[in-house]
């Protein structure tokens, strides 16, 4: 399947979204073609929660035409990209659709609407520090207490890549709020305290 997710980094989201006991929805920001959405909804969908994928489906900077992870099976044939398709037939082979909520926008403009505590937020969007940082900002305060905040892409070591996830997380901790739960390659997932 198409996607940005190690199978343990996948398989430590389904874990954490199963053990939580919460039956409030979950929310995952960057759902791409879905991969981390399964993982993340068979974890879900195991504690009987509903899953808010969201996703504009327009892709990041890296993924337009000329970008290195452009993928020119997702060029919605005119000079963008469109991997909700994709992301739709990801949930209904893997039997989500029951589960899975998608919410085709910016992030940032679901965060206007959506007023309720969820019990998971797994942050997986645009990299620019700007965009990490609004999504941050938007969603970390709707986590409720004992509810988990999953950062992926974060790399300690500027070479192994980019630093606004990194900086996200770093942020989550030092704000007092959250403390570490685990660490899967490049996935940190939190406890909101
Ligand atoms: N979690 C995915 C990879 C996500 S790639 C996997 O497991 O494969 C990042 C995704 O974030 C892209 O699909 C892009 O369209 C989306 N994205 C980037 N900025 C966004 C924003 N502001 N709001 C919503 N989605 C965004
Ligand atoms: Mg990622």
């Amino acid at each position: 399947m198409k996607g940005f997710l190690h199978p343990e980094e996948g398989q430590a989201l389904l874990d954490s979204a199963a053990a939580l006991d919460s039956p409030r929805p979950a929310v995952e920001i960057g759902s791409y073609c879905g991969k981390s959405t399964v993982y993340f909804g068979v974890g879900c969908q195991q504690a009987g929660r509903k899953l808010f994928a969201v996703d504009h489906h327009q892709g990041s900077e890296e993924h337009q035409v000329g970008e290195f992870y452009h993928d020119a099976s997702l060029a919605d044939g005119s000079g963008g990209i469109n991997s909700f398709d994709a992301f739709r037939a990801t949930m209904r082979a893997a039997s989500l659709d029951d589960t899975v909520v998608p919410v085709v926008t910016k992030s940032t403009t679901f965060s206007d609407v959506w007023t309720h505590p969820i019990s998971m937020l797994f942050i997986d969007g645009g990299h620019s520090l700007a965009a990490a940082l609004a999504d941050y900002r938007a969603w970390a305060g709707k986590v409720e207490p004992r509810g988990l905040l999953a950062i992926h892409d974060v790399f300690p070591n500027a070479e192994d890549g980019g630093q606004a996830p990194a900086t996200v997380y770093r942020l989550a901790l030092a704000s007092g709020l959250y403390k570490e739960r685990a660490t899967v390659h490049s996935l940190r997932i939190l406890e909101r305290l």
